[in-house]
């Protein structure tokens, strides 16, 4: 093993040390070199070093992309030495934080200065760079994905320079938001947060027509609505979902909707069975083990209940083995340029199959169905799109690939995945 002076490994090529896995384990490379900077002049050095030498780089996050969005068999780069909240703007509320900074983190950081994110998703073990570049979201009608809050961020370009992306550069805000590092590695991202708030939570189980009748009216009403359909009794242990079947009112196991709902609250925190009060990051996450490979697709919402009744109905007929349950939440439209969100109040649809199994016939048939619905794939999630979809449905696909193209004309960002959706 050759280590150069930037802390980089360079030609390790032992097993132990040049394979790297996702969370779940179901994507891997094997690297020539891989890097942790400690500091934003480490990673620009690393980077010019690498692209000098024709590698190509990527940046992980925290590995929880199931598609293969950080992988390289050039330079890889971890930022878990560059991790923490830099600055806080009180009046603006507004936080800057280095890329490696995990969602735990910072709202940690949030908490203790009176402010919280507008928004989470089901996790907050992801870094917050890798998270909000790939779209990730959470749920509520009213609210955009989590990348609508990056007013600023650095971006490190192949020669090893910034771009500084802020307000003043509208075009490269909006494709930076969602761009899965094919921009540049990011070093750190300034983010727009709101006043500390709690959050009450209540979940309960419904039959799925009652779940369906009640769809609209829950969307509208409480800042968050979303459920885990369940075909089989079995299906919620898949995701450790608490057992609500207290709360039925038909006492059905399966084939029902574990349905939650979260409104902001000035209630004292309290924590009961089917209902909680707290901080709002201490609310938003539930827990998962990694035993699920996982395809989101963004719908318009107005074919929200739709595709959901067209994916349950090809489950329970077609694919009984299909246990998993399906995830659906409600996201608002966005301007970022490849949002799946873009300009399209949408709701998401997700179904996992199970690790060892063969399960693509089950995921090939939900994305024709979805497909069907002008769907977009949530980027770090299993995905058919080809470069002609990507086209098809995002209007400024091109603006983003010129865009690309401009700053890293010979692709250093890019892998054979990415390739064929941006190049
Ligand atoms: C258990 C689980 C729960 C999840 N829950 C949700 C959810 O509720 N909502 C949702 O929308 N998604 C969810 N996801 C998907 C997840 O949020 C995304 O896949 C997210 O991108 C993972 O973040 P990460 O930090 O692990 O990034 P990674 O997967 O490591 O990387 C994602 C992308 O970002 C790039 N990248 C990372 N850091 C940088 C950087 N500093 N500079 C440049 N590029 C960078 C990587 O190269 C890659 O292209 C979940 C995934 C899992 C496994």
């Amino acid at each position: 093993m050759t280590t150069s002076s930037h802390n980089m490994q360079v030609n390790d090529f032992g097993i132990e040390h040049a394979h790297w896995r996702n969370w779940v384990g179901n994507q891997s490379c094997v690297r020539a070199a891989r890097g942790a900077p400690q500091s934003e002049d480490e990673l620009c050095a690393m980077i010019a070093a690498a692209t000098g030498r024709g590698l190509n780089v990527r940046v992980a996050g925290s590995g929880h992309s199931f598609t293969p969005v950080a992988l390289t068999s050039g330079l890889h780069l971890t930022l878990s030495g560059m991790k923490g909240v830099k600055h806080v703007d009180r009046e603006k509320r507004r936080v800057t934080a280095a890329a490696g900074t995990t969602i735990n983190e910072l709202v940690k950081v949030l908490k203790a200065e009176g402010l919280s994110m507008l928004n989470q998703g089901d996790i907050d073990s992801q870094a917050i760079a890798g998270a909000f570049i790939t779209g990730t979201h959470g749920t509520g009608a009213a609210l955009p994905v989590l990348a609508d809050c990056i007013v600023g961020m650095k971006l490190v370009q192949p020669d090893g320079s910034i771009l500084v992306v802020d307000e003043t550069t509208p075009d490269l805000l909006l494709a930076g938001r969602v761009s899965l590092g094919t921009l540049g590695a990011i070093s750190e991202m300034t983010l727009q947060v709101t006043d500390s708030y709690r959050l009450k939570e209540r979940i309960w189980r419904e039959d799925f027509e009652s779940a369906m009748e009640m769809h609209d009216e829950l969307a509208e009403k409480h800042r968050h609505f979303s459920f885990f359909w369940c075909p089989y009794e079995e299906s919620r242990h898949c995701y450790c979902l608490p057992d609500t079947s207290a709360t039925s009112k038909t006492g059905r196991t399966s084939d029902v909707c574990e349905m939650k709902v979260m409104d902001i609250t000035e209630e004292a925190p309290f924590e009961g069975e089917f209902d909680k009060v707290a901080y709002s990051s201490d609310v938003y996450p539930i827990e998962y083990i990694p035993n699920f490979h996982e395809l989101e697709y963004a719908v318009p919402r107005q074919h929200g209940k739709d595709a959901v009744r067209a994916v349950r109905k090809i489950m329970l007929d077609e694919f009984p083995e299909a246990i998993f349950p399906i995830e659906y939440r409600f996201t608002a439209g966005d301007e970022a340029w490849m949002s799946p969100f873009h300009r399209q109040d949408s709701v998401t649809v997700s179904v996992s199959g199970e690790p060892g199994k063969d399960y693509w016939d089950y995921l090939r048939a939900v994305d024709k169905i979805l497909r069907g619905y002008g769907a977009r794939p949530h980027w770090g999630k299993l995905h058919f799109l080809t470069g002609e979809d990507v086209e098809a449905v995002y209007p400024r696909a091109q603006d983003f690939r010129a865009l690309r193209r401009k700053l890293d004309p010979q692709g250093f960002y890019l892998n054979d995945h990415l390739s064929q959706l941006f190049r």
